[in-house]
């Protein structure tokens, strides 16, 4: 579905990706996991197209995403929720969600994705509408996932959705990320939550600035020695 051949991106003169080779297949949900800047978010963005294309190729469903810009790339059914949640602080729960339709083909969907959102995220629809900048952390991160389910993903790249939450927020949010997977959606995932997250992924790729140095099942990599020793404190 997702293919990333030879991804090398740098930010001027800091490089920060050398050669990543990275593929996520439909139905799966793919992990990158690596500590603080190592450039997990800088995989997601040269998918999403939010920087300028480096060098490398990557396909999705056969389109060269380098050549698209970014909204191309939404149309294609590609959907980031970004690190640090970024909703819309004056506007309701109710009317963020909305927002997230806004792909012309997912208008006609729109309100049965957000009986969709209120069903997986029932706390929303308990606070439906109440302003998403005094909703809590948590809170305004299930608003962002579930925002960016409103565009219909086929592919949904969550940028650390655990970060900061508290560790039964963590579990929680997990179980869902697992939901929306079996509901069909691939999702591939940028985590620092290394336990938790490989717990959930098909496959996984270890990243130690900027190469990948490991990759496998879910299953593989928590059994792995080096994971263990680096990640998992063991
Ligand atoms: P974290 O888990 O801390 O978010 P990450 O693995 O997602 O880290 P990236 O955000 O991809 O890492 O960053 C990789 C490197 O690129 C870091 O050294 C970061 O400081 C640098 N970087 C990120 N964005 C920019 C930017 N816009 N301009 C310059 N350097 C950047």
């Amino acid at each position: 579905m997702l293919k990333l051949e030879k991804l090398s991106f740098a930010y001027g003169d800091l490089k920060v990706l050398w050669d990543v080779d990275l593929e996520v297949k439909q139905g799966e949900i793919v992990t990158v996991v690596g500590a603080n800047g190592a450039g997990k978010s800088t995989i997601l963005k040269n998918v999403s197209r939010l920087v300028k294309p480096g060098h490398g190729h990557i396909t999705f469903q056969g389109h060269d995403l380098r050549k698209l810009a970014s909204h191309e790339v939404v149309e294609l059914g590609i959907v980031q929720v970004p690190e640090g949640r970024r909703i819309f602080p004056e506007m309701t729960v109710v009317e963020n969600l909305r927002m997230g339709s806004f792909v012309k083909s997912t208008r006609k969907d729109r309100e049965r994705n957000i009986e969709r959102a209120f069903t997986l995220f029932p706390r929303l629809k308990e606070r439906a509408k109440q302003l998403g900048g005094t909703m809590s952390g948590g809170e305004q991160q299930m608003l962002a996932i579930a925002r960016g389910l409103m565009a219909n993903p086929k592919l949904l790249l969550l940028d650390e959705p655990s970060l900061g939450l508290s560790p039964l927020l963590v579990k929680s949010i997990f179980e869902i990320i697992k939901e929306i997977n079996r509901q069909g959606t691939t999702i591939l995932l940028v985590e620092q939550n290394v336990y938790q997250s490989l717990r959930i992924s098909t496959r996984a790729y270890v990243l130690e600035t900027g190469r990948v140095v490991l990759s496998g099942t879910g299953a593989e990599l928590l059994d792995n020695a080096h994971v263990k020793k680096a990640f998992l404190g063991m």
